[in-house]
């Protein structure tokens, strides 16, 4: 008899890092009639070209959450399921070359005391003790997470492989999904080998999500949000100092991330590993001359290091050792990017007891925390932490494939980028405008995207300073302050009129429907307002409350 599962209670498409922990979180939590698919072998997708860096540091409260418990759960990962694998923490220094990015790196290191967490800001003096190959003269300083480190990204992904299957979960490699049917609450997972019936299924298909979320589409799913690119790292011969370092101290030097200039530096054997998240990059598979191949599995884009230039000459003025070696191995892989670079996990829109879990552009080091948020997800219907900012139903219908593009490729050259919170970026603008949007713009609105809504954020005066430079500061204070003052002065003495496009209106029809407003009056008299009866019957329909830009 075929040992090929025909039910279970949870489907996984996709055996790399994130798919094989979030079927290891279940099997924790005492799911284990669960049941994932893997197309080729385990980790075939972006997982086993990655560097495996596993940082602490990120700039928001639920990646941090995610990766914070990953590394810890790695440290003890190989013990608890008896599979030994290469985890080196090595410690890492994050350069500052601006006042600003100091503030970046104190606001941060405030979040992680906050989860427990020891990390240090550092003199440029400081630094060159940890990094003793360092040139720091340009610096401000710097940031100190000593449990950094980087992990082997195929032996993490075969360790809670191994956990799973040891508590009774099941695994079919070599074993394509190729596409779902909704069966009452329920899915039927179709695969090559037969059908498997099952109350939930998960999306984690890595950069093959795209393809297998179109299946979701007849039970309500839309097309998933996401770009994929190309990113590179190359290692160096070995380098004879590195080598005498790490003899005598016994250990391996510390990352360095020159996040202003947007690269990081590691040590891999005794030479470096040199990735710089480059300006310049590149999308793939987005162009009829360019489709998805049918199966990527283990494979690599052609080198492309000229585009790495301008960071590698950087590197060697930084780490002038770099400059002493030759390279010895280049790998470009493919990396999913959402339009702001963080992950999907999470209910998927639209389709009942369907998730996702995929878009990772740093999923080694959150695949651990992912697969705790799915199962959390899976098993009871809420998150232990505040996940809404990498939640699926963060994204709607504005998101087309030219949107995608513009904010992968932004987001990716910013990917070490300071998110000020004035700042306004400027990739994939003026998605949905409100009827009033020339008006606004004609009187010196200062637009923000909200949802692909845009929205004024204030309003300047002729010689306001309205550039993007001017509100790269974590200051509340800058141009806007004065007229901020001066609006909020004019609504408290007087009368104001506020366009908040981006919240729900009905444009509701037919008969009954009717515009039947009534005038109510402040006990002081000071404003008025026309709003729509109470009566349910009777609703609020505007003419054309708001137009997509596209028509
Ligand atoms: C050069 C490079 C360096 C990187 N370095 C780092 C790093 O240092 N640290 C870090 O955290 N991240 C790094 N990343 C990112 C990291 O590789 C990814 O975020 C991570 O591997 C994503 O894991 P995943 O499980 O979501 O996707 P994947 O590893 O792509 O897994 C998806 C799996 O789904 C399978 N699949 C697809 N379709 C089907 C189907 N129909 N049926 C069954 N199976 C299917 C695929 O075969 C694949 O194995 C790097 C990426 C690149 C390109």
């Amino acid at each position: 008899m075929s040992d090929f599962p025909t039910t279970a209670r949870v489907v996984i498409i996709g055996g790399g890092v994130v798919g094989v922990s979030t079927l290891y979180h279940l099997a924790k939590m005492g799911w284990t009639d669960c049941v994932l698919l893997e197309k080729n072998e385990l980790s075939a997708g972006s997982t086993w070209h990655a560097a495996g860096n596993c940082p602490n540091f990120a700039p928001n409260w639920a990646v941090m959450n995610m990766q914070r418990y990953s590394l810890e759960m790695y440290r003890t990962l190989a013990d608890d399921v008896d599979y030994p694998m290469n985890y080196h923490v090595t410690g890492a220094l994050r350069l500052a070359h601006t006042k600003e990015r100091m503030q970046e790196f104190e606001r941060v290191a405030g979040m992680a005391r906050y989860q427990g967490l020891e990390i240090d800001i550092l003199t440029p003096e400081q630094m060159k003790e940890y990094y003793p190959f360092l040139e720091t003269h340009d610096l401000a300083g710097g940031l100190w997470d000593p449990l950094d480190g980087d992990i082997d990204p195929a032996q993490l992904t075969q360790a809670m492989a191994k956990g799973a299957r040891d508590l009774g979960a099941n695994i079919q490699r070599f074993c394509p999904a190729t596409g779902v049917t909704q069966d009452g609450d329920g899915w039927i997972v179709h695969t090559e080998k037969g059908d498997i019936a099952c109350d939930y299924v998960v999306n984690a298909a890595g950069y093959y999500a795209g393809r297998v979320g179109e299946w979701f589409k007849p039970f309500g799913g839309r097309t998933v949000p996401m770009t994929v690119m190309s990113h590179q790292y190359f290692l160096t011969d070995e380098i004879p100092e590195i080598a005498e370092w790490t003899k005598e101290h016994g250990k391996k030097l510390p990352m360095i991330r020159d996040v202003d200039s947007s690269y990081y530096l590691r040590q891999d054997k005794n030479g470096l590993n040199l990735g710089p998240y480059e300006r310049n990059c590149k999308a793939h598979w987005i162009t009829k001359d360019d489709p998805m191949p049918e199966d990527f599995s283990f494979q690599l884009f052609p080198d492309d290091l000229e585009r790495l230039e301008w960071y590698i000459e950087d590197a060697m003025e930084r780490v002038p050792l770099l400059g002493t070696a030759g390279v010895g191995r280049n790998i470009n892989g493919p990396i999913p990017y959402a339009p702001d670079g963080l992950p999907m996990i999470g209910p998927m829109p639209g389709v009942k007891n369907a998730f996702e879990a995929h878009s990772f552009t740093f999923g080694i080091v959150q695949g651990g925390g992912a697969g705790k948020v799915m199962a959390e997800w899976i098993t009871e219907g809420v998150t232990e932490w505040d996940m809404w900012a990498v939640d699926p139903r963060r994204y709607t219908d504005y998101t087309d494939a030219q949107y995608c593009l513009d904010k992968a490729l932004e987001t990716y050259g910013h990917e070490y980028g300071m998110h000020f919170p004035w700042k306004e970026w400027p990739a994939g603008r003026d998605k949905k405008l409100s009827a009033c949007d020339a008006k606004i713009r004609e009187v010196g609105g200062q637009m923000g995207a909200y949802n692909g809504w845009e929205r004024a954020n204030w309003f300047a005066k002729e010689g306001d300073d309205t550039s993007i430079e001017a509100t790269e500061t974590w200051n509340r204070t800058g141009p806007w302050e004065v007229r901020v003052k001066e609006e909020v002065e004019a609504v408290r003495d007087g009368v104001g009129v506020l366009d908040l496009c981006g919240f729900s209106r009905f444009a509701l029809s037919g008969e009954g429907a009717a515009l039947r407003g009534v005038t109510t009056h402040t006990p002081r008299g000071a404003r008025t307002a026309t709003r729509a009866p109470a009566d349910a019957s009777a609703h609020w329909a505007p003419e054309r409350p708001w137009r997509s830009h596209r028509g």
